[in-house]
């Protein structure tokens, strides 16, 4: 651990080797040569875009997706290569943004196709198709439509792709649904090579995809959650996600221990009572460095000493409480594990989640920028 880490107040351990892991699990469940475009979006979903980029354009990532063109605009800055995809819908003001950092553009549909294409500046981008989730992109069907975005002369298609929205459950309907999508998507791909259009390269799978669907030949891949070593639940990480190791885990110190009588209580609203006499230990982190509300009250757990301990009470902005009656000798200055492991105990950040009531991808995106990132390895 990096020597500053033993005078944070809470942080994330960042495991490189891990990183790695995932990246090559990633890779082998894909035909060879396929692009790998990493979703660093929302600071690599906590993780610190600018450390995991670094990390996976070394192992070989042809570029990265992001939410928008400022978090593009960010790795540029910090010096990354490759292609940076924009997602996200872009609006005019932004589309300077896109030319000066050389940002590749999510095209929504025909009035941003215009838009874009009238911005005086030609501009890369990929052209979105909606398969059935009604979120961005052509319609599938919109053959003349994608064919006028393929021809026009101040937009550069670098890529084509569809997202599936229904692919990480074994429910029947859900099922068929991906398949559905993945019908029509090949379906557009051949109209437009028919009506003798070049495809530009095409992607489709994200995370669950990729993992899922590993005999799928398009040639570029989007993965996101399993890149940092879990998938959105435990269930679709028990069934696609064995080969992913975690890469962060989240640390905070004990800052005091408190024995407490039998009714009396602690936090706000003295919202925990001791039924019987107790001790709590007061932690270095709360809901602004990411740590959810919805935790509090023994919905959630930390490790001590190797051993867990509930969350009790309600979680401050900063601060939270752990009944330690159970674990002899906890102290003021002890390390407590809120995601990840300490000694035989493991919190995965799918469980964690599941106990806040969402989902691995939300509690970890939304990690305040308070905690330090540390890499195990020590490089920036
Ligand atoms: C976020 C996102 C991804 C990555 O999804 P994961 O499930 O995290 O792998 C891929 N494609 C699109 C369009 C996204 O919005």
């Amino acid at each position: 651990m990096d020597a500053d880490a033993l005078t944070a107040r809470a942080w994330c351990e960042l495991d490189g080797a891990a990183l790695a892991q995932n990246f090559a699990a990633l890779r082998a469940a894909l035909p060879a040569g396929c692009r790998m475009l990493p979703a660093v979006k929302a600071d690599a979903y906590g993780h610190g875009a600018v450390g995991v980029a670094r990390r996976l354009r070394r192992l070989g990532a042809a570029g990265f997706c992001v939410a928008c063109a400022a978090e593009g605009a960010a790795l540029r800055r910090a010096g990354i290569g490759g292609e940076i995809l924009v997602l996200g819908y872009t609006a005019p003001a932004d589309f300077p943004l896109l030319h000066r950092w050389r940002l590749t553009q999510t095209v929504a549909d025909a009035g941003h196709a215009a838009a874009l294409a009238g911005c005086g500046r030609r501009l890369r981008v990929h052209i979105a198709v909606d398969t059935g989730m009604h979120r961005l992109g052509f319609a599938a069907d919109d053959i003349d439509g994608i064919l006028r975005v393929l021809a026009c002369k101040s937009l550069k298609a670098t890529g084509i792709f569809t997202h599936l929205c229904t692919d990480d459950t074994l429910a029947e309907a859900d099922m068929a649904f991906a398949g559905q999508q993945l019908a029509a998507f090949d379906g557009l791909c051949r109209a437009l090579a028919v009506r003798g259009a070049v495809v530009p390269p095409r992607h489709v799978q994200a995370s669950t995809g990729i993992l899922r669907h590993p005999g799928l030949k398009y040639e570029a891949a989007r993965p996101g959650i399993a890149l940092y070593g879990t998938l959105a639940d435990a269930a679709a990480t028990a069934r696609w996600g064995t080969a992913l190791r975690a890469v962060l885990s989240l640390r905070c110190r004990v800052a005091a221990v408190h024995a407490l009588a039998p009714g009396e209580g602690a936090g706000y609203g003295l919202a925990y009572r001791a039924a019987a006499p107790a001790t709590l230990a007061v932690l270095t982190i709360g809901y602004a460095d990411g740590v959810p509300r919805a935790l509090g009250g023994g919905a959630g757990t930390v490790l001590l000493h190797g051993r867990r301990a509930p969350i009790v009470g309600r979680v401050c902005m900063d601060q939270l409480f752990a009944d330690v009656t159970a674990i002899p000798g906890v102290r003021a200055g002890d390390v407590a594990t809120l995601i990840g492991r300490d000694g035989a105990q493991t919190l995965p950040a799918c469980e964690v989640a599941a106990a806040a009531g969402t989902i691995a991808n939300e509690l970890l995106s939304r990690l305040g920028s308070r905690p330090a990132r540390f890499w195990k390895e020590g490089l920036p």
